[in-house]
């Protein structure tokens, strides 16, 4: 069976390592950009990611070159701890969970696919503008941007992991899909610094009016973001751009408060080296991901606010359910069809609890500190993570005995 993946970002390349972990040899990516760059800042993958690029052989490399989580914690906007609770290993998984760079988790897959695919598995500055299934095979329509023509390929399967804006999901769907905002910006940076709390903590600083997120990346590399809502006198900003650069100084005036013993957030953000802002964009839970031989993956079919850690981890297990199926299925058509089945309505739940994420909860949360309710407040939010965590499969329990989606277990 051939296989086309448009994307080369964490779900399109984790597709192609599972597809070769389970069989498939004929697998092409696509990739729009000239030159694969390490792009982005911090990204977490749970236990429940890390459990699937552990079964990809890549648990090892992922160590070398993540920072593995200790605890979680919130706090409120004056320093106060609401709730604490410990993450991967300390937490009872079988795997860790990892703070890292988004750019070094490309690389380390980029790197895994042509060490095992071939070094000319991924085809770069090639530009999908439309899919389509015609006679029982996806037909891919792109621009070849280093010479400027037009160029098309077939495949048996085409997989569309091209992220927010996919262009592919608006041909199949013959119509833009319109992104999502609840008017609120994201910033985020990187900043040297030295460790604070654990070495390996993550905290949540703040309240229904803004949120601060720090944890380290790398050694002496610390992540942070800010939560608000946009400032309407900076204008419109582009919805699905993760790389808009913007003054480090403007988003240091907004936690100009937030300064405690245990961490200097507005001394971190002032140091930053690199800023970004991201407003806050995602879209509807879709109807449909399958569409003839042409499959939605990643962002492409369920693009999130980024909380919760899940983005990229909702991304992996697309990429591991996929490949499962499509090497143990009757056929193409079947498999994609047990994809959806299996996928579509689990992250149509994260899109929605993301959302709710980012507004009820921390109201009411806060509400609860504010009155120095703290107890109630720790309460509340240990019920939501509780939840959250069955909804987007990483209950510590369910993830430690669920079944693997490696296929070399299964008899074919
Ligand atoms: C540049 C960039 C920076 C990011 N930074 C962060 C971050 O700092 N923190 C965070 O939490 N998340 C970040 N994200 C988002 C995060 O990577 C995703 O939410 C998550 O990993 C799901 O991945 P995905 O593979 O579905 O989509 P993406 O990671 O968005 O990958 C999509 C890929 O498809 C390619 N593509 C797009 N259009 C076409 C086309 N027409 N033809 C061929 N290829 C195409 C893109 O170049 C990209 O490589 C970033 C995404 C991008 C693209």
């Amino acid at each position: 069976m051939s296989v086309a993946i448009i994307g080369a970002g964490v779900g399109g390349l984790t597709a192609a390592l599972s597809l070769h972990a389970a069989g498939q040899s004929d697998i092409l990516l696509l990739e729009a950009t000239r030159e694969i760059r390490d792009v982005g800042v911090g990204i977490n993958l749970p236990p429940h990611a890390v459990r699937e690029l552990t079964e990809l052989g890549l648990g090892d490399a992922l160590d070398k070159v993540g920072v593995p989580t200790k605890e979680l914690s919130y706090y409120d906007p004056k320093g106060q701890l609401i709730w604490a609770e410990p993450r991967g290993l300390d937490a009872g998984y079988k795997w860790p969970q990892y703070s890292i760079h988004r750019g070094t988790l490309q690389r380390l897959l980029v790197d895994a696919v042509r060490d095992r695919l071939g070094p000319s598995a991924i085809r770069i500055a090639q530009r999908v503008n439309n899919v389509g299934t015609t006679d029982n095979k996806a037909v891919i329509a792109a621009t070849d941007l280093t010479e400027d023509r037009a160029i098309s390929y077939t495949a048996d399967v085409a997989i569309c992991a091209d992220g927010i804006r996919s262009p592919s999901r608006d041909s199949l769907y013959g119509a833009v899909t319109p992104l999502a905002s609840n008017g609120w910006v994201m910033y985020r940076g990187v900043t040297k610094s030295g460790p604070f709390l654990s070495g390996r903590s993550m905290v949540i600083i703040g309240d229904e009016t803004q949120r601060v997120v720090v944890y380290p990346i790398a050694d002496g590399v610390i992540n942070w973001l800010l939560v608000r809502p946009k400032d309407t006198a900076r204008g419109e900003t582009e919805l699905g751009n993760w790389n808009l650069p913007v003054s480090t100084s403007v988003i240091a005036e907004f936690v100009k408060d937030y300064r405690f013993d245990w961490l200097d957030v507005h001394g971190l953000v002032s140091a930053s080296s690199e800023s970004y802002e991201y407003p806050m964009a995602d879209i509807d839970p879709l109807p449909r991901w399958v569409f003839g031989r042409c499959a939605l993956l990643g962002d492409a079919a369920h693009a999130m606010y980024p909380f919760g850690s899940n983005g990229a981890s909702q991304a992996i297990i697309d990429a591991r359910v996929l490949a499962y199926e499509l090497a143990t299925a009757a056929n193409p058509d079947d498999a994609l069809r047990g994809y959806e089945t299996q996928r579509r309505e689990t992250a149509s739940g994260v899109q929605l609890a993301n959302r709710r994420q980012a507004g009820d909860v921390m109201a009411r949360v806060s509400a609860l500190a504010r009155s120095g309710a703290h107890g109630d407040a720790k309460a509340e939010l240990q019920d939501v993570e509780r939840r959250y965590k069955q909804l987007a499969g990483f209950d510590v329990d369910a993830l430690n005995t669920r079944k693997s989606w490696s296929v070399s277990s299964v008899s074919r």
